[in-house]
């Protein structure tokens, strides 16, 4: 069979064929512009994965409480220099992105701190954390009050609205890197170190954290080098490379970590327990895959850009800005095309093809929810996936893909659907 016989034995149309490959014919350059920094991330993880000796002895399995597991200590050691900070949390025991920013969060504060975000309203499942809604066991069921300044409609900081909500109970201010299930744009790690110094500006000792949830290996800095005190994401998305089965991260300063910690397992525990149960060789392989894991992320994400972006549709990122995370919306407009741009994501997925996603009422969001994976990890969202809520503008929210040609099969597969159900035609 040839290549095309191959997508056309798939499902995929010669019509929708053609017209996929006239975009990425024009995306050569870009694509090699992605190469540079996905280069300079590889070898800044080789380089301190050799620096800190890391050995076939760190991949063996501990169990119980733990003691003494050299992998993970080398693990978190490697995570703390990727980062460049002086420490670093990275278990299996933090069960996903949610618990890692709960656990940073809750370790932090104390009864009478206040919260801020400076950059609007965070992702979904953190209104629940902190109780924007309410919620049992939230921050704010514990006496921790959080306040918020919007970013100005055409997304620059309020900076005068961020001073004015900074007091002498701010004692953590949360930044979310990537942009979520919102269409805001998502933050440089530039502004992001232009946002931390002015609000540590006002107030020198306030935490500055990171949510680096889909931003990591995606620039050559990270915003723990632009004075974040913390940053903080799944393994289950950018840094675990696909291989991670569960985990979470927090890399920071020795006192949040040790914060963190003490409040992940227990005060006087800390980080000394914890078994890794055999998987740290996973770990480690997948942050040593993930730079160009990312790579074939962003690749997909653009093409995807530039594909919806010349049938008309509102894309954010657009086809040619540059791009600080792995996650491309897609404004559809109609509940119709969502779900069919889902479906088709679906069906091109190496598991669970054969299934069809419906709209359902998922736990921490607000309105209903559609979500294609088909994923070796479940739930993974560095392997190719996309969700959105069933609300205006219906956009679709899709991130991942662990190589290239897969999401470009999925993205085409996606167009494919829209244009069977005949809800667009193509330009001829
Ligand atoms: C995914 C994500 C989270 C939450 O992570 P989960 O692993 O889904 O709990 C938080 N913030 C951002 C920006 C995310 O993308």
């Amino acid at each position: 069979m040839t290549l095309k016989d191959y997508y056309e034995t798939m499902g995929i149309s010669p019509e929708v064929y053609e017209y996929a490959s006239k975009i990425e014919e024009s995306l050569k350059e870009r694509f090699t512009s992605l190469d540079v920094t996905t280069e300079y991330n590889q070898m800044k993880v080789l380089y301190v994965m050799q620096k800190n000796k890391l050995a076939e002895a760190h991949f063996s399995a501990t169990t119980g409480y733990g003691y003494n597991d050299i992998g993970r200590e080398t693990l978190e050691k490697v995570y703390a220099d990727i980062f460049k900070t002086e420490d670093a949390l990275v278990r299996p025991q933090i069960t996903c992105g949610t618990h890692a920013l709960n656990l940073a969060l809750f370790s932090n504060l104390r009864p009478g701190d206040e919260l801020l975000s400076p950059v609007g309203k965070p992702y979904d499942t953190l209104e629940e954390v902190i109780g924007i809604r309410p919620s049992k066991g939230s921050l704010r069921e514990y006496g921790i009050s959080y306040q918020q300044a919007d970013l100005l409609p055409d997304g620059q900081f309020d900076f005068d609205g961020i001073r004015a909500a900074i007091n002498e109970k701010t004692k953590l201010v949360i930044i979310q890197r990537s942009k979520g299930y919102d269409t805001r744009p998502t933050l440089s790690v530039e502004r992001i170190g232009e946002l931390i110094r002015f609000v540590k500006s006002i107030k020198p000792d306030v935490i500055c954290m990171v949510d680096n949830c889909y931003g990591e290996f995606v620039e050559e800095r990270e915003p723990s080098e632009v004075g974040a005190d913390m940053v903080v994401g799944s393994l289950i998305k950018n840094p675990g490379g696909g291989l991670a089965p569960i985990g979470g991260y927090i890399c920071g300063t020795k006192e949040c970590i040790e914060n963190a910690a003490y409040r992940l397992t227990s005060p006087g525990l800390g980080k000394e327990v914890g078994a890794s149960l055999g998987i740290n060789d996973r770990l480690f392989q997948g942050l040593f895959l993930a730079p160009c894991v990312v790579n074939s992320a962003l690749k997909g994400a653009i093409f995807a850009a530039n594909l919806y972006e010349s049938l008309g549709f509102k894309v954010v990122p657009n086809g040619t800005e540059s791009r600080h995370d792995i996650i491309q919306a897609v404004e559809l407009k109609s509940p119709e095309l969502l779900v069919a741009f889902c479906e088709g994501i679906q069906a091109a997925a190496p598991v669970d093809s054969y299934v069809r996603p419906e709209p359902w009422d998922m736990p921490g969001y607000d309105s209903k929810v559609i979500m294609a994976a088909g994923a070796f990890v479940s739930g993974s969202s560095i392997e190719l996936s996309a969700d959105g809520p069933l609300k205006d503008p219906y956009a679709v929210y899709f991130q991942g893909g662990l190589t290239y040609p897969h999401v470009k099969f999925g993205i085409m597969m996606s167009l494919q659907k829209i244009v069977e159900k005949g809800l667009i035609s193509l330009p001829k």
